[in-house]
C-alpha cells in the first residue's frame, strides 16, 4: 500500500491539492505496533515507498525505527503529532488498516476562507453524506503543532475506544485530514468534499 500512497500523492499534486513538498500520509495495520509515514520535505511527484519512515508506538511516545537506507537520512513529516495521535488511538481498536491523509485542496480551503463551515454544506448537498461524514472545521491553529493535532481529534470526536465520528475534517487557512481503510478510500472523501466546495463557490451563494 505504500506504492498506492505514492500514487495518490502524485494525483493530489496534479489536482492542485498540494504544492510539491506539501501533504503527508500515514498507514497502520491494526495488529502492528508501528506505522509508516511520509518523510518531511520530499517532492511528492517523486515519492517512493523506500523513503517512508517507520514509526514505532510505545504508549504515548514514538521512536523512529530503521526501515531502508534511503529513509535513514530523512525525517518524518512535521505533522507527526497529528498522525501519531490518530494512528496510536485508532489502530488499537479498528479491525483493519487505517490511512490518514493530509492535503491542502484548493476549494475546501477557499470555502473555509470564505467563512463556510464544511460540515454545513451537506445541508444543501445531501449526496455528500451518503459516503462522507464531514466534521465541523478546526479554527486557526499553527501548522505542525500539537494544538492542530488536538483540535483535529476533538472535531473528529476521537473517543477512548479509538473510534471517530467523521471521515474528514477541515483546518481553516490550511487543509483537510481524511481517514479510511485504504489510501484511495481516504482520497475519495477529499475528492467528494472538494467537488461540492467547488460547486458552492462557483454558485456565489453561500449565505453571508
Ligand atoms: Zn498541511
Amino acid at each position: 500500500m505504500l506504492e498506492t500512497i505514492c500514487d495518490i500523492m502524485v494525483d493530489a499534486y496534479k489536482r492542485n491539492w498540494i504544492t510539491s513538498r506539501d501533504g503527508n500520509v500515514s498507514i497502520r495495520h491494526h495488529d502492528r505496533d508501528h506505522f509508516y509515514i511520509t518523510p518531511s520535505g520530499v517532492r511528492k511527484q517523486t515519492l517512493q515507498p523506500d523513503q517512508f519512515k517507520k514509526i514505532k508506538i510505545h504508549g504515548l511516545l514514538w521512536t523512529d525505527e530503521p526501515y531502508t537506507d534511503i529513509s535513514k537520512s530523512l525525517r518524518p513529516s512535521g505533522e507527526i503529532p497529528l498522525h501519531f495521535g490518530l494512528q496510536r488511538a485508532m489502530g488499537q481498536h479498528s479491525t483493519d488498516v487505517r490511512v490518514v491523509v493530509h492535503v491542502h485542496p484548493t476549494y475546501c480551503v477557499a470555502a473555509m476562507h470564505a467563512g463556510i463551515d464544511l460540515s454545513t454544506v451537506v445541508d444543501s448537498f445531501p449526496e455528500l453524506s451518503r459516503y462522507t461524514k464531514v466534521a465541523p472545521n478546526v479554527g486557526d491553529v499553527p501548522p505542525i503543532s500539537q494544538e492542530l493535532a488536538d483540535q483535529c481529534f476533538e472535531k473528529l470526536k476521537l473517543d477512548d475506544y479509538g473510534n471517530i465520528a467523521y471521515d474528514i475534517v477541515g483546518i481553516k487557512g490550511h487543509g483537510v485530514v481524511a481517514i479510511d481503510s485504504s489510501p484511495w478510500r481516504a482520497y475519495e472523501h477529499i475528492e467528494r468534499l472538494e467537488h461540492i466546495c467547488k460547486i458552492v463557490l462557483a454558485s456565489g451563494n453561500y449565505g453571508h
